[in-house]
């Protein structure tokens, strides 16, 4: 595949051009700590100082994107919209698809950067992040165009000669703001699902992983995607604040219910529509005829897989009483064979990403302790340099106890013994968060019962986290898991408005309901008695003679 040589892609910050795409050093006059705990320093934006998860040392320091540079930055996303949205669907596919040559090309090489930005295993940045991406992109150029596609639906009889349709088109230009614990595969697939349902796209990905920003930007600069429709807005919270109220058309979020809350009420000023991919507090819950081997395996990889930094991480274990202690004991035995260390040791669970992350699991395992909970294996931070905090299992949690009620996002697996299945579900749902679920069960039709009465945007059965993976289902929470859905024909969808259209063909002639009413209102009864008793012949009758009285 020919990939075009010269970039037109634009990497925006607040400054001079030269400072694109460069990895700062020095210039840290004034310095001041940002919210996620990093250097930030005397740029007009400020400067982002990255720091390793794994040994701490200084990676570079990165330019935050002043306001002015993110005004400028939807500037050309407007300018490029005009075009791109008249580009066809399937031509934006022909450019979009050459991602996964980029990706497949260097996929090595940003697994290793995103795992030096993150401190993932790179079997994770590969299997988690990257191979992802090109997943959803096949998804899409097999169903976007009919997805996309003007469809028609149903008239009523009281319409004659008419035809209905309802079409999509995008929405304009859409801000995206992304986390930092899947940086690329939060940040790409909504940027390239907006992008192939004809919007352009500012990116503000999170100041905690500016690597994988510069990937971002690397790769659309890479494929030759056209000026303007794609920017990728470097910074922290400011710069995500300025984005919302800069003249985007939607929001797509996705971060903490803190942040979400914030960028709401900011949207809700203009307003603009925004959808919320926020927090989760996963309930698994492991009935008493569950395979318990397997659910045990998979509560571990389920829970410490990214180090538990995962919306859909399970956080919550609900156990029957009468298997709790052999669960418990297996679970011990699956965290002990948990392999620690950064990307080159060839570890299993990394690092936590970034400081402030560890410091609340700090707090959450130390306040269940002094409420009761009992520590079956970790429960400390790792003696080495980095943010390495020991795979955790808690027992005899409890509702009151912050691990249960708050996020945690670390990898701690907190176990409750419930009485019964129904507790379990009571539990599972009495929560502030609905994000994703598991239930255990050799029963499958039992299995999928309990699935229906949870509360949440998906839920596995006897399996965890695979349903994420799978392109044709929409993602998203309920509660203060946040609201809408993206994947799935949904993830387009949400990036277009809607629009009712319908035609007259001229086949009927006359028009019933029109002005003059002069004699209509005997035949007028007919057709309301009719359509509403269900008598459709009487309606008929009536629509009959109404059209004879407007000839
Ligand atoms: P965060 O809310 O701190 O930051 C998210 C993004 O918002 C970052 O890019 C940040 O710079 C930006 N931001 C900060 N202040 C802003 C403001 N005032 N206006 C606009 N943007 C602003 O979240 P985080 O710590 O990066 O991510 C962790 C959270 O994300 C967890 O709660 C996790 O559950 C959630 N998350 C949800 C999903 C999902 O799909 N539901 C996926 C991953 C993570």
């Amino acid at each position: 595949m020919a990939l075009p040589a010269e970039p037109r892609f634009t990497l925006a910050f607040g400054r001079s051009r030269a400072m694109e795409q460069t990895r700062t050093n020095g210039h840290a006059n004034g310095s001041h700590v940002n919210g996620h705990g990093q250097s930030v320093g005397a740029y007009e934006g400020g400067i982002i100082e990255k720091r390793s998860p794994v040994t701490g040392e200084r990676l570079g320091e990165f330019p935050i994107t002043s306001r002015e540079g993110v005004i400028s930055a939807v500037a050309r996303a407007r300018a490029a919209f005009a075009s791109w949205r008249e580009t066809s669907v399937e031509a934006r596919l022909v450019i979009l698809d050459r991602i996964k040559e980029v990706v497949r090309t260097h996929g090595e090489e940003y697994a290793r950067r995103i795992s030096e930005d993150t401190g993932k295993p790179l079997v994770d940045s590969l299997l988690t992040e990257l191979m992802s991406v090109p997943l959803y992109i096949d998804y899409y150029r097999k169903h976007a165009p009919k997805i996309l596609a003007r469809k028609k639906v149903a008239t009523p009889i009281l319409f004659p000669g008419k035809t209905s349709y309802v079409e999509h088109f995008p929405v304009g230009v859409v801000g995206i703001i992304s986390p930092w614990n899947f940086p690329f595969q939060l940040s790409m697939v909504p940027v390239v699902s907006a992008l192939i349902a004809g919007n352009t796209v500012v990116l503000k990905p999170s100041e905690v992983t500016p690597i994988t920003g510069e990937i971002i930007a690397e790769i659309f600069r890479r494929i030759g995607i056209p000026s303007g429709v794609v920017e990728v807005v470097q910074g922290d919270g400011t710069t995500g604040a300025a984005l919302v109220e800069a003249e985007v058309d939607k929001i797509f979020f996705t971060g903490s219910v803190a942040t979400g809350r914030k960028v709401m009420q900011a949207a809700s000023k203009k307003p603009i529509p925004v959808e919320l991919e926020l927090g989760g507090k996963d309930a698994m819950i492991i009935c008493a005829d569950a395979n318990l081997e397997r659910a045990a395996k998979a509560a571990v990889w389920g829970g410490l897989v990214n180090c538990g930094q995962m919306c859909v991480s399970i956080e919550r274990i609900l156990v029957e009483a009468p298997v709790h202690d052999r669960f418990v004991e297996l679970l011990r035995r699956e965290v002990a064979k948990v392999k620690v260390g950064g990307p080159d040791e060839h570890a299993d669970m990394g690092p936590m990403t970034f400081p402030k992350q560890i410091e609340t699991v700090e707090r959450h395992v130390k306040d269940a302790i002094s409420k009761g909970a009992k520590v079956l294996f970790g429960g400390e931070r790792l003696p080495r340099p980095g943010q390495f905090y020991a795979p955790t299992v808690l027992t005899d949690v409890r509702p009151e106890m912050e691990i249960y009620s708050d996020e945690t996002f670390g990898p701690v697996l907190p176990v409750v013994k419930v009485r019964d299945v129904d507790e379990a579900v009571r539990m599972a749902n009495e929560h502030q968060y609905g994000l994703v679920g598991s239930v255990w069960t050799k029963n499958v039709e039992k299995g999928l019962a309990i699935a229906s009465r949870m509360e949440c945007g998906q839920v596995t059965v006897n399996d965890v986290i695979v349903s994420v993976g799978n392109p044709a289902l929409p993602f998203g929470g309920v509660k203060s898991s946040g609201f809408g859905r993206y994947h799935g024909p949904e993830g387009l969808l949400t990036f277009t408005h809607q629009k009712a259209i319908m035609v007259d063909r001229g086949w009927a002639k006359s028009e019933p309901f029109w002005f003059p009413y002069g004699r209509k209102y005997p035949a007028m009864r007919e057709v309301f008695h009719g359509l509403l008793s269900g008598n459709m012949a009487r309606a008929l009758v009536g629509m009959v003679k109404l059209k004879k009285l407007g000839d």
